[in-house]
């Protein structure tokens, strides 16, 4: 991690793992069902969290691909957008 960058500000729950379908990044993910493979219904939570692939990683994304267009609260605040629009979608379905 970047020095000095903060933790991002995730509330865990869960819809980014819920919605893998929309990306073609996280696409691989999917079980079949639009929710990632890798997730527990039950225990709302990663099986895996500890060796999550680096497309879950948002302070690993920025590092490798962001780092030169945003600042890190930038970065963050175009997630916590993207994080709006997952709680929009979950609302209407
Ligand atoms: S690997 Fe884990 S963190 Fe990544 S989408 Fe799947 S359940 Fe979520």
């Amino acid at each position: 991690m970047h020095q000095g960058i903060s933790t991002f500000p995730c509330t865990q729950c869960g819809l980014c793992c819920q919605r893998v379908n929309l990306a073609n990044e996280t696409k691989p993910l999917d079980r079949g069902d639009g929710t990632c493979k890798h997730y527990s219904d039950a225990d709302k939570r990663c099986n895996i969290y500890a060796d999550r692939p680096d497309i879950c990683r948002v302070d690993r994304q920025y590092e490798l691909h962001y780092a030169d267009q945003y600042s890190w609260n930038e970065f963050v605040d175009i997630n916590l957008e993207i994080c709006s629009i997952l709680w929009e979608v979950s609302e209407k379905s």
